[in-house]
């Protein structure tokens, strides 16, 4: 589903720094050859969150679902000096891809893969982040969010993609199925939580920024 007409979509894309040539490749590949593309964030997003990581010049970086490492290439072009992106999934047979574009785009040293369920492997990094991306299973975005909300620091960020879910989110809640509720339920909880200030940005599936005060 589109949130806005197909021609401003494509005008906006128009009017948006271009995807570099490794991030182009990337895309393609992923459309030919792995299961379910449409999860991978794509142009405009892409460029929306180096421009946030540019703005914010993170130094430690967690994302939560890698894929095929679209998103973790994008959000390493803001890293501070020295700065490292720790990108978690499950899947491991991704694990060859991402390698070999996170070493053809000359970022061996700044992204750390992690092979296994989140749930598992958030407790065991020992680092305050300045910025979580997370992008993983619907279902648990709730449990990422309390597992890592200590381990922000003050003043960080937390991204959570496809809060929109396709629109999903506005159905009545009894109709809703389980990722979409759990989304709702996310929502919902961010909006509740006095810690934190947020905005939902309606950019293609939505995007919830979140800055723990
Ligand atoms: N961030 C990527 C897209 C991520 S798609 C981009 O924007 O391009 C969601 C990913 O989450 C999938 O690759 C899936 O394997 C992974 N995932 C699902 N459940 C997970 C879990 N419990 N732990 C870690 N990764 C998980
Ligand atoms: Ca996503």
């Amino acid at each position: 589903m589109e949130f806005i007409d197909e021609k401003l979509s494509a005008y906006a894309e128009e009017h948006t720094t271009p995807e570099s040539k490794v991030l182009q490749d990337l895309n393609r590949e992923t459309n030919a050859k792995v299961l379910n593309p449409r999860m991978l964030s794509g142009h405009l997003q892409g460029r929306f969150l180096s421009m946030l990581c540019h703005m914010i010049k993170p130094k430690q970086v967690l994302e939560i679902g890698t894929y095929t490492g679209y998103s973790a290439l994008c959000l390493s072009e803001g890293l501070a000096d020295g700065g490292t992106i720790h990108t978690i999934d499950i899947n491991d047979e991704l694990t060859e891809m991402i390698n070999r574009y996170v070493d053809g785009a000359g970022l061996t040293r700044k992204v750390k893969l992690y092979v296994g369920n989140a749930i598992d492997i958030i407790p065991k990094i020992n680092e305050i982040f300045d910025l979580v991306f997370i992008d993983a299973d619907k279902v648990n975005y709730s449990n990422y969010y309390d597992l890592v909300f200590d381990k922000v620091r003050r003043g960080g960020f937390i991204l959570a993609d496809n809060v929109l879910w396709s629109g999903k989110v506005l159905e009545d809640r009894k109709k809703m199925d389980e990722d979409t509720m759990a989304i709702a339920d996310f929502n919902n909880k961010v909006m509740a939580d006095v810690r934190v200030e947020n905005v939902l940005v309606p950019i293609r599936d939505g995007v919830m920024l979140i800055r723990k005060k």
